[in-house]
């Protein structure tokens, strides 16, 4: 068992580098002793598949990630942290700290530089306050990498991984299931943190997808859609679309019945080839 996950000893080596958690930067700890490990197993990193985390904290998940992968690169945005990762992390030499805001880096480089362009995955316990931002942010990207494992908070875990068409789908299911295929792993309770916080987390796989599950003529237009369908999610599309894309009534309603969809279907009840369709006629 990794002494990360023992209380005391993470307390007092936070408290022997005077560090205090920052609420803003949700730091909420691991040391619930079974979750690293099984992230460490499910995230496919081996010896020639080498891991990027984000926001290693104490370390507890970059000590099991090392003892997987080849390399692990870790990005922490605390400098306040460097330090006790100096210490905690002192007995794997293949794993390297980079001080760095995940919403800025640049990863692309990052992985050719790292990495010397081969095989990469993404794990991380995230900062809930960019949890949604960063794994875009990721998947836009179309980064080099096989797969995004990831801790979420619940609802946020629920949210993504729901298939388009369903009552819970929303923007962001779509603009996930078009780049990944997404799996909820395991469930992750809110008293497996230090400090705890108010809810339970959820570890899901994002699989990065080879090539879109459908084909769209421009991207920017399809994104564009998802968002104007869901920015008002109780009314009907056809008048959220026409609201959020500046098209009168009569326009999108032709354009649904023209791809075969209901004028009273929400947003929620659209297939990812729903969109698609929409998009394309759009951008003809
Ligand atoms: N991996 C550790 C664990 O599981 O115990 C810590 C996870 S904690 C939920 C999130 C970590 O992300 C913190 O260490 C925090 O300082 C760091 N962080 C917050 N914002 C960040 C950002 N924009 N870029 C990189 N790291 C960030």
């Amino acid at each position: 068992m990794s002494k990360l996950t023992d209380i005391s000893y993470v307390k007092n080596i936070l408290a022997k580098h005077g560090f205090t958690f920052s609420k803003a930067l949700g730091q909420n700890f691991l040391i619930n002793p079974s979750v690293c490990p099984k992230m460490a197993e499910m995230c496919g990193c081996s010896e020639t598949v080498g891991v990027i985390e984000i926001g290693p904290g104490a370390g507890v998940l970059t000590s099991e990630l090392a003892k997987t992968a080849y390399k692990v690169v870790a990005v922490e945005l605390d400098k306040r942290l460097l330090p006790v990762l100096e210490e905690t992390l002192s007995e794997h030499d293949n794993v390297e700290v980079i001080n760095g805001d995940a919403m800025k880096l640049d990863f692309k480089k990052l992985i050719e530089e790292e990495f010397n362009n081969g095989e990469v995955v993404l794990c991380a316990n995230l900062p809930y306050y960019i949890t949604s931002p960063v794994i875009m942010r990721l998947l836009e990207e179309k980064l080099p990498v096989n797969s995004l494992t990831v801790m979420v908070q619940k609802e946020a875990a629920e949210r993504i991984c729901a298939a388009p068409g369903t009552r819970e789908s929303g923007a962001i299911s779509a603009a996930v299931n078009y780049y990944a295929e997404p799996e909820m792993l395991f469930k992750v309770s809110a008293g497996s943190f230090l400090p705890a916080p108010k809810v339970d987390s959820e570890v899901i796989k994002l699989r990065i997808l080879k090539k879109p599950p459908v084909a769209v003529n421009d991207e920017k237009m399809f994104f564009r859609v998802v968002k104007a369908a869901f920015m008002q999610r109780r009314k009907t599309a056809a008048n959220s679309l026409s609201a959020g894309l500046g098209i009168p009534k009569a326009e999108i309603n032709s354009l649904l019945e023209q791809s075969g969809i209901s004028l009273s279907a929400r947003a929620e009840n659209f297939t990812m080839q729903d969109f698609a369709d929409i998009a394309n006629l759009l951008s003809e």
